[in-house]
C-alpha cells in the first residue's frame, strides 16, 4: 500500500483546493494567511486577506502603518492580539532583518504570535522545507487516522500527535503534502459527519476501521462558561458618539469602545462625577457576546447629551460621527450597536 503522505498528495492534486489567494505566495503572504486562519474559517478570511494585502502589500507597508490602521482592517475578524502581534512582528522584521522575512525556523519562531505549527507551515509552504505542522485540522485527522484517544489539548496527547506528524512526513512534495493535510481536514475529515467513504486513507485509518470515528478526537471536558456583565455608555451628541481607546492588552486591547462599566450604577456615578448633562436616555436591548472563555452580557445605555463635555479633549477619547466610528478599529459588538444607532 502507498504511504499516508503519497495517497494524500495524489488526492490533493485532483480533489484539493487550488485557488486560495495565498497558495504559492511568498513567506509574508503565507504568514498573513496562517495568522488569519487561526480560529477563523477560510470563507471569512478571504475578503479580509484580499483587503489587507491590497493595503499592506509588503512587510514594510505593514510595519509603517499605525496599530490603529492595522486593527481597523482587522475589525470583525476577532482575536485582536493576532493583529497586534502581526504589526509588531512586521516592525521587528524591518529592524532586525532589513524587511526580509527571516529564513531560519528558529528566527521565525521568535516573532510575536508565531508558534511551532505556524512557523513550520511558513517554512514548508513558502520554502518547501521538510517540516511537520499540527493545527486544529491536522490534530483531528491524525487522532483519527492513528487512533490516538485523549483530548488533543492535553500535553501528552499533543506530544504523541507531533510524533506522528513527524513520522508521516514525506521526503518530497512537502508543500503539496501540507496543503493536502489542511484540505483533508477542512473538506473530508471534518468535525462532524466526515466523508470516510471517499477518503484516500480510509483503508488503514484506525478510527474508521474500528468504528470509532465519532469518538475521536476525544472531546474536551466542557467546563461551564463563566458569565460576566458590562454596561456600555453610548454617549451621543447629535449623530456623534464618544469612544475610548482600550489599553493595549486585555480584551479588545487597542480598539475603540464606548466607556464600559461593571454595572449601571457605576456608569451613572461616572456620568454624574464627570458633570455630564443628559437631554434624554434609554436602555437598549441587553445582548450577549461570546468569547472563548466567557460570555459577556452587555447592557447599552443610550444617552443623548445636552452638550459635549470637556472630557472629550483628553487623550485616548474621541468624538466621531456614527459613520466614521464604523470605519475605526472597533470590536464586533460595538459595530452591531453602531449599526443599530445608524438605522435608528
Ligand atoms: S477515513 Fe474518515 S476518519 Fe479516517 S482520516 Fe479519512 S475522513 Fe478522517
Amino acid at each position: 500500500m502507498h504511504s499516508f503522505s503519497s495517497r494524500l498528495i495524489v488526492w490533493q492534486h485532483t480533489h484539493g483546493r487550488h485557488d486560495l489567494p495565498w497558495q504559492g505566495a511568498d513567506a509574508y503572504h503565507v504568514w498573513l494567511s496562517e495568522i488569519m486562519l487561526q480560529q477563523t474559517q477560510v470563507a471569512t478570511v478571504i475578503p479580509y486577506y484580499r483587503r489587507f494585502t491590497a493595503l499592506f502589500p509588503t512587510i514594510a507597508a505593514l510595519a509603517a502603518a499605525t496599530e490603529e490602521q492595522v486593527l481597523a482592517h482587522w475589525s470583525g475578524l476577532g482575536y485582536y492580539a493576532r493583529g497586534r502581534n502581526l504589526h509588531r512582528a512586521a516592525q521587528i522584521i524591518m529592524e532586525k532583518y532589513h524587511g526580509e522575512f527571516p529564513r531560519e525556523f528558529g528566527q521565525i519562531l521568535e516573532l510575536p504570535g508565531i508558534g511551532r505549527s505556524t512557523a513550520a507551515a511558513i517554512c514548508a509552504l513558502a520554502w518547501h522545507e521538510r517540516r511537520a505542522i499540527l493545527d486544529g485540522n491536522v490534530k483531528r485527522v491524525l487522532a483519527r487516522y492513528c487512533g490516538i484517544s485523549g483530548s488533543t489539548g492535553e500535553k501528552a496527547v499533543e506530544a504523541r500527535l507531533w510524533q506522528q506528524a513527524e513520522a508521516l512526513l514525506p521526503q518530497h512534495d512537502i508543500a503539496a503534502y501540507i496543503q493536502a493535510q489542511m484540505d483533508l481536514g477542512a473538506t473530508l475529515c471534518t468535525r462532524s459527519r466526515p466523508k470516510c467513504g471517499v477518503c484516500p486513507v480510509s483503508s488503514d485509518c484506525v478510527a474508521f476501521q474500528s468504528g470509532r470515528v465519532s469518538e475521536l478526537p476525544t472531546p474536551r471536558q466542557r467546563k461551564a462558561v463563566p458569565k460576566r456583565n458590562a454596561t456600555f455608555l453610548l454617549l451621543m451628541h447629535g449623530r456623534d458618539i464618544l469612544l475610548e481607546k482600550r489599553p493595549g492588552s486585555g480584551i479588545w486591547g487597542g480598539l475603540w469602545c464606548p466607556p464600559q462599566f461593571d454595572n449601571e450604577e457605576q456608569a451613572k456615578d461616572w456620568f454624574v462625577t464627570n458633570g455630564m448633562d443628559a437631554d434624554h436616555g434609554e436602555r437598549l436591548e441587553i445582548f450577549t457576546h461570546t468569547f472563548t472563555h466567557f460570555k459577556l452580557h452587555i447592557t447599552p445605555l443610550n444617552i443623548q447629551l445636552a452638550r459635549k463635555p470637556l472630557r472629550a479633549a483628553q487623550e485616548g477619547i474621541v468624538w466621531l460621527s456614527v459613520e466614521d466610528a464604523l470605519q475605526a478599529a472597533i470590536p464586533t459588538p460595538v459595530r452591531a450597536l453602531l449599526n443599530k444607532l445608524r438605522r435608528g
